[in-house]
């Protein structure tokens, strides 16, 4: 008999999941060209040749037993501390390879950090709409998920029901720009005044709260936006970061946190971390992938082909009444729902081979989430369905300009 908390598991287990195996089975009968879907975010751009480049070089190069055996549960220091330098010198940082830890993705950094800091009953924050499986992650070590309602006009995070809903249970709060599902990037503004706020409450309740900032879309920023580095705000900060969208590596599962020295407790926390990797059963990081990423930290992935994608799927979208916020960053666009219960939306786009996943996932009802890290073609050929579903749910085409 599996446990308790697993059957509550499995019976939300990922809506996104769900999507991307009816994909397939829609893909088996219709062919894959006739299928549109957006439900997954996982990229279609191949990883940059330097990964290729540095995979045949280490494979060919490196003494095979000490490549592929264990190291230090946190990683291999050299790697770490060229990542360190890196960040150093984009961000005007001081880390060293003590900060660094490498992990298994964003999905198992955010893991390590909250095994680290929770006990049970302890509060971690989350703006809606926000990843879905920041639920289960802070379910795993009997934490209580409290989540700030959105702003459904600009989708900034609400400040104001924020500090209303710190208390002194509250441990962590979790931020995610730019943003998966709405593509957001929190202001500069937006952060200082959280971190006011961060700051004045943990003076009241005489407690640390911790921010952690998920960041595997840092690098998918459009327009030259700037996506603020928040150790430089806040110092209770500590930063998740995954190649799985920077380098298009997904399968790899690799990805880092970074923990400052003005953390509180920052000594403890960091020797804590490396030992939850370890006892989580992730042991360390990959110890091949480690290495590559290490040596194409200067590497970057095709953002133009996403940029397309967004201008076409956006453009297209909002032509046929559809309404939604142009993304800045990451590779989602987050469209409302013609009518309330998005899933009857979801349902309709489905008969039309067309795959987007319901914003409750995303604690953000009415809404629709769009993955467009999709071929240029897919997002051409589905634009007939889409017109199609316009026309289903009475949606007014404006005239054109
Ligand atoms: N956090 C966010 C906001 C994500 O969108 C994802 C993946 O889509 C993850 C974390 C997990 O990423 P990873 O593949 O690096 O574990």
């Amino acid at each position: 008999m599996i446990s308790e908390k697993m059957k509550g598991y499995v019976a939300n287990s990922s809506v996104i999941r769900a999507m991307f195996e009816e994909g397939k089975r829609l893909a088996s009968i219709y062919g894959a060209d006739q299928v549109y879907d957006f439900s997954l975010g996982n990229p279609n751009v191949a990883a940059p040749e330097e990964v290729k480049q540095a995979v045949m070089e280490l494979i060919t190069d490196e003494d095979p037993v000490a490549l592929h055996g264990y190291m230090s549960n946190s990683g291999y220091e050299d790697v770490r501390e060229t990542i360190a330098q890196s960040l150093n010198s984009r961000f005007g940082t001081s880390f060293g390879q003590k900060n660094i830890l490498m992990t298994v993705g964003a999905a198992g950094g955010l893991n390590v950090i909250l095994k680290t800091l929770l006990n049970p009953g302890d509060e971690v924050v989350a703006f809606a709409p926000f990843f879905g499986e920041y639920r289960s992650y802070v379910g795993n070590y009997d934490g209580v998920l409290v989540v700030i309602s959105p702003n459904t006009e600009t989708f900034q995070p609400n400040l104001k029901e924020f500090e209303e809903k710190l208390t002194p249970r509250t441990k962590a709060v979790i931020v995610n720009s730019p943003n998966n599902p709405t593509g957001v990037i929190y202001s500069e503004d937006t952060i200082r005044d959280m971190a006011g706020i961060l700051n004045r409450k943990q003076k009241e309740f005489g407690t640390d709260i911790y921010l952690i900032s998920d960041e595997p879309y840092r690098e998918l920023a459009y327009d030259g936006a700037e996506v603020p580095y928040l150790t430089k705000y806040y110092d209770n900060t500590i930063v998740g970061y995954s190649y799985s969208k920077s380098l298009s590596l997904p399968g790899e599962r690799i990805g880092y946190l970074v923990m400052p020295d003005e953390l509180a407790d920052a000594e403890d926390i960091i020797a804590a971390a490396s030992v939850a990797n370890r006892i989580l059963g992730f042991v360390n990081a990959p110890s091949l992938i480690q290495k590559v990423v290490a040596k194409c930290v200067d590497a970057k992935t095709d953002v133009a082909y996403y940029d397309r994608n967004r201008e076409a799927l956006y453009g297209g979208l909002r032509k046929l009444g559809f309404s939604c916020i142009k993304p800045e960053g990451a590779f989602y666009l987050f469209v409302k729902s013609p009518v309330a219960d998005e899933k009857i939306f979801c349902d309709a786009a489905k008969k039309h081979n067309i795959l987007v996943v319901p914003g409750t996932t995303f604690a953000c009802p009415g809404f629709v989430r769009i993955a467009y890290c999709v071929s240029y073609e897919t997002i051409l050929n589905s634009m007939p369905g889409f017109e199609a579903l316009a026309g289903e749910f009475g949606l007014i085409k404006p005239q054109e300009a």
